[in-house]
C-alpha cells in the first residue's frame, strides 16, 4: 500500500501574499498531487495582535486563484486553543515549562552584553517558589518556556534526528534557547502552535520555505517531548527577486493582489515560478 501523503500551507494572515508565498503554496500543493496526496491549509492566527480578517480573506482569494485547492474545513488556530493550552499542561505536568518574567526588552540587552558580542540563546530557569508566588500576586506578565535543560534531563540527551528530502540529519534544539511556549496577551507560541497541529491533522510531509529550517530541531524536540509522531521535511530554497533579495512582506514585495491587478494570469504566474 502507499505510504500516507499528507503536506499543508500554513500562512498567517498578517499581510497580503507576495511571489513568496504563492512558491511555497505551490510547491507543496504540487507534491502532494504528485503523490496522490491530500493537500491541507491551516491558518496560523494565533497573534491577534497582527492578524486582520481581510488578510484571510484575500490570502484565501489569491491562493483559489492560483489554481489551489484545499480540504475543508480549514483549520484555523485561533479556533482550537484549548488543544494548544492541553499540550502546554502536558509540558508543565512534566516539569518542563516556567514561567518567565523577563521582557523583551530585557532580554535582548542580555544577549547584546555577552563578552563575545555574538547573541546568546537565552536559558533560564525557575524563580525560586517566594519570588514567583510574589509577582504572580503582583500581577506581573509572564511567559511559559519550555526549559532545554530540563529536556535534556527528561529525554537523557538530545539523540533527536530529522529526515530532510531523505537524508536523516541532527536536530540540535540547543541554538533556541528556551523557546517561548505561550505569552500572556497570546495563549499559545508558534512552535508549540505548529506541533499539535501538524500532529492533529495527520501531516506526513512538512514543506516549507528555507527560512524555517531552524525551526525543524525545536519542532522535533517538542514533537519528541509531548510523544507526536515525526513527519518528514523538505525545505525550498526561497524564491528571490531581481535584486537577489528574498521576498518578504516588510521589503513591500509586489503582492499576489497587485500582480493580479496588472493583468498577470494565474498560468503566467505559475509558468514564472517554474509550475507548468
Ligand atoms: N505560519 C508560518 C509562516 O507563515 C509557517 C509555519 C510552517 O510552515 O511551519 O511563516
Amino acid at each position: 500500500m502507499a505510504q500516507p501523503f499528507v503536506t499543508r500551507f500554513a500562512p498567517s494572515p498578517t499581510g497580503y501574499l507576495h511571489r513568496g508565498h504563492a512558491y511555497s503554496a505551490l510547491t507543496a500543493f504540487e507534491a502532494a498531487k504528485a503523490a496522490s496526496g491530500r493537500f491541507l491549509l491551516r491558518l496560523e492566527d494565533i497573534d491577534a495582535t497582527r492578524c486582520r480578517p481581510e488578510y484571510e480573506a484575500a490570502l484565501l482569494e489569491d491562493i483559489a486563484w492560483l489554481g489551489l485547492t484545499w480540504e475543508t474545513p480549514v483549520r484555523r488556530q485561533s479556533d482550537h486553543l484549548a488543544d494548544y493550552d492541553a499540550a502546554l499542561q502536558r509540558l508543565r505536568d512534566a516539569g518542563l515549562a516556567y514561567r518567565c518574567f523577563k521582557t523583551r526588552k530585557e532580554i535582548a540587552e542580555a544577549a547584546q552584553s555577552a563578552p563575545h558580542g555574538l547573541p546568546v540563546p537565552y536559558t533560564s530557569a525557575p524563580l525560586p517558589a517566594a519570588e514567583e508566588a510574589e509577582r504572580l500576586a503582583a500581577g506581573q506578565a509572564f511567559a511559559w518556556r519550555l526549559s532545554l535543560a530540563a529536556a535534556r534531563q527528561h529525554l537523557g540527551g538530545f539523540d533527536i534526528t530529522f529526515t530532510e528530502s531523505g537524508e536523516t540529519r541532527p536536530a540540535d534544539p540547543t541554538a533556541a534557547g528556551d523557546i517561548v511556549l505561550a505569552r500572556k496577551d497570546v495563549g499559545v507560541a508558534y512552535h508549540l502552535a505548529v506541533v499539535v497541529d501538524d500532529a492533529l491533522q495527520g501531516v506526513t510531509h512538512v514543506i516549507r520555505g528555507r527560512d524555517l529550517y531552524e525551526a525543524t530541531p525545536v519542532q522535533r524536540l517538542l514533537q519528541t517531548l509531548l510523544a507526536l509522531p515525526a513527519p518528514t521535511y523538505r525545505h525550498h530554497p526561497l524564491l528571490v527577486g531581481p535584486d537577489g533579495r528574498r521576498y518578504a512582506k516588510r521589503d513591500h514585495a509586489q503582492t499576489l493582489r497587485e500582480i493580479r491587478g496588472s493583468g498577470v494570469t494565474a498560468e503566467d504566474l505559475r509558468r514564472e515560478l517554474g509550475f507548468t
